[in-house]
């Protein structure tokens, strides 16, 4: 039989974190590819969903979420941001923030659309689209005064007839740049000019660094009404296992992904649910905690990678580095992601994955800090073997 994928689907394969933590496994190197934290989330939010099983919340949960869940996220979008959601109409909870965006993706873009989205993009924003049928067209991220930005001409050039939708992820994974409010208010110009929809990723809302600033599209002037935000317990709380996430928007774009959403997964496991509008309510103390000590991590791990002999780019926000390789004499991310766990018993994630034109990436692979300082010290004592 010939593959039984369908067609559009081929050419997907394993995700990239899939391989390389295998690898990790194989291999016994030190993981810094997939991003994970090495340490729990918070004592009291565990507690709440051990209570959650013992205490009979085992059964369906309502497919919208619980409204414990949802009216927390309601009040955390206001009490942060300063945007009124209804908690009844205009939240939704989703298997993670990858559900929230496919469910997005495929509720508003089908065949023919096309879909712009800042790249690298990450790994599940190209597969969604092709799953919807649309077609992704992206706007190059390029290094600039030691950060990943766009050119504002390339963003007006990509829109066309077809442009149904902006993809906008803030703080960026795997670049790890925060947008500016110049930078966002680029992207509401070209979304209010065209009539887009804006579907934003916020999933690294709280980890940013320095004085970078997250600022959600949605508040920016006529952008809540086109808007359609995701987010998720699993980077802010350190519970990436949970797959727990929230879609927030005008109610008739959430009726939209809960007509889609409700057949993919019909609702999101309770217990995990109860836990998460607790810690939303009662646990951001910590979470500025794990930001801070996220900011030494990172500093630790460049001067680590610096010392190795890599050059850096400092993120302003997420959990990840990008290298840039050439200095050390290689070329391609791939093949030095392939060989590291051999060379220097390290995995790293290889950034060209996330490109159309893989040969914009080549140059770079992306390392995680979100480890125990002990794991990141020996991580680039390992590393500086390469030179
Ligand atoms: N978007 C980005 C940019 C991510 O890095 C991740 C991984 N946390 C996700 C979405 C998926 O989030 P979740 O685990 O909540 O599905
Ligand atoms: N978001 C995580 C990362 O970028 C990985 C999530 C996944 O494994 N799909 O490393």
């Amino acid at each position: 039989m010939d593959d039984p994928l369908v067609a559009r689907m081929r050419g997907f394969g394993t995700t990239i974190f899939a391989e390389m933590s295998a690898l990790a496994t194989q291999t016994g190197a030190i993981n810094l590819g997939q991003g994970f934290p090495d340490e729990d989330g918070p004592a009291a939010m565990l507690d709440v969903a051990v209570e959650a099983i013992r205490s009979g919340g085992n059964q369906y949960p309502p497919g919208p979420g619980l409204p414990a869940l949802r009216e927390a996220v309601a009040e955390q979008k206001r009490d942060r941001y300063g945007l009124v959601y209804d908690p009844a109409t205009e939240v939704y909870i989703t298997v993670g923030a990858t559900e929230g965006i496919a469910a997005s993706v495929l509720a508003f873009a089908g065949p023919g659309d096309e879909v712009i989205a800042f790249e690298p993009t990450y790994d599940s924003y190209a597969a969604t689209v092709a799953l919807a049928g649309a077609t992704l067209v992206p706007v190059l991220l390029r290094p600039e005064g030691g950060r990943f930005t766009f050119d504002p001409d390339e963003l007006r050039a990509a829109v066309g007839p077809s442009t149904r939708m902006i993809l906008v992820n803030s703080p960026h994974n795997p670049a790890g740049t925060v947008f500016t409010r110049a930078e966002l208010e680029v992207i509401a110009d070209v979304c209010r000019e065209h009539d887009l929809i804006a579907l934003t990723d916020e999933v690294y809302e709280y980890l940013t660094f320095d004085d970078a600033e997250h600022v959600p599209l949605a508040t920016l002037d006529g952008m809540r009404e086109r808007t359609v935000t995701v987010s998720s317990v699993g980077k802010t709380f350190s519970v990436t296992g949970w797959k727990t996430g929230w879609v927030t928007g005008p109610a008739p774009f959430v009726r939209a992904v809960q007509t889609v959403k409700q057949f993919v997964t019909y609702a999101v496991g309770g217990p995990w649910q109860q836990a998460t509008a607790y810690a939303l309510r009662n646990e951001l103390g910590w979470v500025e905690e794990l930001r801070k000590s996220l900011q030494g991590k990172r500093d630790r791990l460049i001067t680590g990678l610096e010392a190795a002999g890599f050059t850096t780019f400092r993120p302003q926000g997420t959990y990840f580095v990008q290298a840039d390789i050439r200095p050390l004499g290689f070329a391609d991310g791939m093949e030095l992601a392939r060989a590291l766990p051999d060379k220097a018993g390290v995995v790293a994630i290889p950034t060209q994955v996330f490109y159309q034109h893989p040969q914009a990436g080549a140059p770079f692979v992306r390392f995680a800090f979100c480890k125990q300082d002990h794991v990141i010290d020996e991580a680039v004592q390992r590393l500086a073997r390469l030179s």
